[in-house]
């Protein structure tokens, strides 16, 4: 960015200078033309007498600095301040004397052979026919700059330097706000940024902020996934040890398989929910967009868990509604549906209630599981759709929970644009609704 400042600060200057001096020129030479055409005008004013003609003796001006020229009709030249009169060539092609024949007067600007001077001629035709002209010299614009050059180019020189010095301050002085920002990004408030660079700061933060958490939540995540496949291996392998050295008695040895498959039902469990939440963790994919009829869906994983709902003495209650189509791909709406009335089951108590509703509502649809269970308490309902939060740990083993269900259906609903509100009381029971705006 230094770089950059500097090398268009330089540019910026050098283009500048040129373009000055070449207007400067032009508006010069202009003034010039105009000054030396009047000061000539005046001049030869004065050489013609008041009654129109000739001064008696032009030799007697020669020392005006100009040159003096009379031309007679026929354009052959009758005197001539410089040269000799009569070895001069006919002048009536010379554009001033021409112009000066034509229309009483005529100017013109022809430039030396060596193109550093510059004659200006002027002519009049007096009133005896005959033409004078006056001409004068003057250094071209060319030989002007010419001679100006090694001023100009010192300038430049000079010029490009203090230009140099200025961008490098005023780099640093433009940077020194984005460095400080980068090296503290949490205060970015207090350091004097940019405004228009605050939106970007707190978006740079933001991100910064989310990908520690992310990485915070990956590592517990990890923590928390060996911890909970090391209890049922440990039980496995126990069991299996005792069985093995043959230490366990044969009345123990069918207790003892009933554990072994009760953990590796658990770990089975848990294996595949830690699949799902990594594979929902990867984003959308095309059958994930898929449009679904929720109500349907919710009607079959009813019917699913009805035989765990009888075993548990909890009784069912279902309400669909026609045209409940969601885009979210079936897998992921029988996740949803599957995970919370089974915790509205698990988490009920004997002869308890379960109402599953599907509904039209606001031009979206909701789906609601409602359950006459134990409930939950309010410190515990902000954290239980937390990774592996569970609030009563072994109650949540002993039923086959992982603690992962309501972190898959809250990662569903975050990709599908579900709302998802709970509402419960301890020991009466709990609401869990998920509404999708625009039927999705
Ligand atoms: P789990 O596999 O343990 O059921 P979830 O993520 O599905 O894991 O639920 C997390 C915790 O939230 C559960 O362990 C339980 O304590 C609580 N919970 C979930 N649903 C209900 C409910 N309907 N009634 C009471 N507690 C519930």
């Amino acid at each position: 960015m230094k770089k950059k400042i500097n090398r268009q600060f330089t540019l910026i200057t050098v283009f500048s200078i040129i373009i000055t001096t070449l207007v400067m020129a032009v508006i010069f030479y202009s003034r010039l033309k105009t000054q030396v055409f009047s000061d000539l005008d005046i001049i030869s004013s004065l050489l013609i007498r008041q009654d129109g003609n000739i001064a008696e003796s032009l030799t007697d001006h020669n020392d005006m600095g100009v040159r003096i020229t009379l031309v007679e009709e026929n354009g052959g030249v009758l005197y001539d301040s410089l040269m000799d009169a009569d070895s001069m060539e006919n002048h009536f092609g010379r554009p001033e004397i021409k112009a000066a024949f034509e229309k009483g007067y005529g100017q013109e600007i022809r430039t030396s052979d060596t193109l550093s001077k510059n004659v200006f001629y002027y002519a009049v035709r007096m009133e005896d026919g005959k033409v004078l002209r006056v001409g004068k010299e003057y250094a071209s614009v060319l030989s002007v700059m010419i001679s100006a050059f090694p001023a100009m180019l010192g300038t430049v020189f000079l010029l490009i330097i203090i230009c140099m010095a200025a961008a490098h301050y005023l780099a640093a002085a433009i940077i020194e706000p984005i460095d400080s920002m980068a090296r503290d990004l949490n205060h970015i408030e207090e350091s004097e940024i940019y405004e228009e660079l605050v939106p970007f700061a707190r978006k740079i933060r933001s991100q910064h902020e989310e990908i520690l958490s992310a990485a915070n939540m990956r590592r517990d995540f990890t923590a928390n996934v060996s911890h909970e496949l090391k209890t049922p291996l440990a039980a496995i392998s126990g069991y299996a040890e005792l069985i093995e050295t043959g230490v366990a008695k044969e009345k123990d040895v069918k207790h003892f398989s009933t554990e072994i498959r009760r953990s590796t039902e658990r770990l089975l469990n848990l294996i595949n929910d830690i699949l799902k939440l990594s594979k929902l963790d990867a984003g959308y994919n095309n059958e994930m967009m898929e449009m679904t009829d929720l109500s349907a869906v919710a009607g079959h994983t009813v019917e699913m868990v009805s035989v765990s709902a009888d075993k548990m003495g909890v009784s069912l209650f279902f309400q669909g509604c026609e045209a409940a189509e969601i885009r979210m791909g079936k897998e992921l709406a029988e996740e949803v549906t599957y995970n919370l009335i089974e915790n509205a089951i698990r988490y009920n108590k004997k002869g308890g209630k379960v109402f599953v509703s599907v509904s039209e509502k606001d031009n979206g649809i909701l789906f609601k599981v409602s359950d006459t269970g134990i409930g939950i308490g309010a410190e515990h309902q902000e954290r239980i759709f937390e990774r592996f939060y569970r609030v009563d740990k072994s109650r949540s083993k002993e039923l086959g929970g992982t603690g992962l269900g309501l972190a898959i259906v809250k990662h569903i609903c975050d990709l599908t644009e579900g709302k998802i509100e709970i509402e419960s009381d301890l020991e009466k029971g709990t609401t869990v609704a998920v509404f999708w705006n625009g039927g999705h």
